[in-house]
Formats: structure tokens, C-alpha cells, sequence
């Protein structure tokens, strides 16, 4: 742990237990900041909390169910009380539900909907109150699939598009306000982890991992230490000028989707 694009920065990184959220929080550490690991599940939190600072890395794990107004409150105040002031927000914690349009139901959608749409509206809502006129950095994980339709994914496309466009309004609010916050969303393609084990089957060697990557420009799945670099570099100050954008880490489906390079005629 010897680099320093966050030192001194207090940043707050959402679902760090696992995945994504604890390759964002071991990145950031890793580049001085103090980290504030949150998730639904404690235990696997202080876990991840402790291998961070095993690697001699600045970090408390606390319980936080981001779909809960009380819990944001509870964990923004003890950040403040432990750490002063809070820098940077990563809304990383999400849910992912795989059913069709008729398998789906009204209590599913608003599942989802909770974790992934109200939780960073509360997160960008609780953020904006601490960070203030001092202001700091908020990136939210939005998704490929913010972006482009995908089948059996009705609640999740729902709320990711929600995510991409809730970013927007925030940055321009923080403008508007005259408060130096900026906004940003971070879209990941297909990236190995454990939510993509249990939905797709990845990892387990199957031929599946080929399958995806065969339709990925970059020609293999992401890895969540790919996605960690992209919210490292939002989040630090060599991005300051980088603000209410969406920075896509999908190996470059989106720019083209589904091609594969032909050998010339
Ligand atoms: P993951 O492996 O499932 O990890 C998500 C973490 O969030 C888990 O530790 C989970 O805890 C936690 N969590 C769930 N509900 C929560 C809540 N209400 N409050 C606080 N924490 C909660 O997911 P991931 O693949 O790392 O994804 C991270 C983010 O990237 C998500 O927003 C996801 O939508 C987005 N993303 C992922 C991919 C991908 O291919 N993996 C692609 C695009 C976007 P439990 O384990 O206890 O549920």
C-alpha cells in the first residue's frame, strides 16, 4: 500500500464486503484514502475491513443497508464522529434479479428498485448534506445495462437507468448550488464477481466465461480491480474536471456490440 492519488481523503465505498465494492475499497486505500466500508452483510465487511488493513491500509467496516434512510443517517454521523468529514461516495451496492417480463413481479421490481434506485437517491440525498459547501466526489455504479436494453432484466435496466440519469440531475444541482460536488456514474459491461457467479455461472468452467467473452470486444469478462482503476481515477483530483459523466468499462461493447475482428478477404 504505497500510493497516494486519495491521501488524505475520507472516502465512503457502499456493498464493499464483496465484488466490485472491495476492489473500489482496496484501490483506495491502497491509494491513502481512509475507507468506510459499508454492507448489508457485517461480517464479511469487517473481513474485507481487515484484509485491508492487513495490507497496511486505512479502514472501518460498518453495517449499512442502503435502502434505509435511518442507516445512511447512522453511518454518515459515525464517519463524521470517527473521521471528520466525508470526501468521496461510491454508491456501489446493488442486487441484480434475472427473470422475464411475466415471471417478474411488482414485489421483485420494487426489490430491486429499493437497493439500486433508492439507495443512491439516499446516498446522493445524505452525501449533499455532509459534503456541503466543502464538497467532494460522488460516483455512482450505474451499468451497461443503463444504457442499452437487455432481456430478463426489466427491474434491474429500470433502476441502472435511473442510476445514469439521477447523476445528471445531481450534478447540475450541486452547480446550481454553487457546491464544488461532482457527479459522475460508472457503467461496467459483464465483470466476474460473485454476483455474476450466481446468475451466469462464471468461474466455474463451464465454457460460459469463453461464451461471454467471445462477444466482447476486449475478448475476455472484466475483472472488478478493472472497474476499482476507473472509480480511483473519478475519484481523485487529477479528474477534476471530470463531471456528470458516464465512464463505460464494458471492454467496449457498447461502441460495438457483438463484433469480433475478421481475418481480411
Ligand atoms: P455483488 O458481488 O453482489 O456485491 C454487491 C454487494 O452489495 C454485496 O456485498 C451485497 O451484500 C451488498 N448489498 C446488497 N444489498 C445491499 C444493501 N441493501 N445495502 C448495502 N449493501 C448491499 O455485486 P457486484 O457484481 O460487485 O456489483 C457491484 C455494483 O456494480 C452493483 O451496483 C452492480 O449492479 C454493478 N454492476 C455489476 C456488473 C457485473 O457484471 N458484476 C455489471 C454492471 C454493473 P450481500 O452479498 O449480503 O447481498
Amino acid at each position: 500500500m504505497h500510493m497516494n492519488k486519495l491521501n488524505g481523503k475520507v472516502a465512503l465505498v457502499t456493498g464493499g464486503a464483496r465484488g466490485i465494492g472491495a476492489a473500489i475499497a482496496f484501490a483506495m486505500a491502497k491509494e491513502g484514502a481512509t475507507v468506510v466500508l459499508t454492507d448489508i452483510d457485517k461480517p464479511a465487511a469487517d473481513a474485507a475491513a481487515d484484509a485491508i488493513r492487513k495490507e497496511g491500509g486505512g479502514c472501518i467496516a460498518m453495517l449499512h443497508d442502503v435502502s434505509n434512510p435511518a442507516s445512511w443517517a447512522a453511518v454518515i454521523a459515525e464517519t463524521e464522529r470517527q473521521l471528520g468529514a466525508l470526501d468521496i461516495l461510491v454508491n456501489n451496492a446493488g442486487i441484480l434479479v434475472v427473470r422475464s417480463i411475466a415471471q417478474t413481479s411488482l414485489e421483485d421490481f420494487h426489490r430491486v428498485s429499493a437497493v439500486n434506485t433508492d439507495g443512491v437517491f439516499l446516498g446522493i440525498k445524505y452525501g449533499f448534506a455532509s459534503m456541503g459547501k466543502r464538497g467532494g466526489s460522488i460516483i455512482n455504479l450505474s451499468s451497461l445495462g443503463g444504457m442499452i436494453g437487455a432481456a430478463n432484466q426489466i427491474a434491474y435496466g429500470a433502476s441502472k437507468g435511473a442510476v445514469r440519469l439521477m447523476t445528471k440531475c445531481a450534478m447540475a444541482e450541486a452547480a446550481s448550488l454553487g457546491l464544488p460536488i461532482r457527479c459522475n456514474s460508472i457503467h461496467p459491461g459483464v465483470i466476474h464477481t460473485p454476483m455474476t457467479e450466481a446468475h451466469y455461472g462464471f468461474g466455474a468452467g463451464t465454457g460460459v466465461d469463453e461464451m461471454f467473452a467471445s462477444a466482447i470486444p476486449s475478448n475476455r469478462l472484466g475483472t472488478a480491480q478493472d472497474v476499482a482503476a476507473a472509480v480511483v481515477y473519478i475519484a481523485s483530483d487529477e479528474a477534476s474536471y471530470v463531471n456528470g459523466a458516464e465512464l463505460m468499462v464494458d471492454g467496449g461493447i457498447l461502441a460495438a456490440p457483438i463484433q469480433k475482428p475478421k481475418a481480411p478477404n
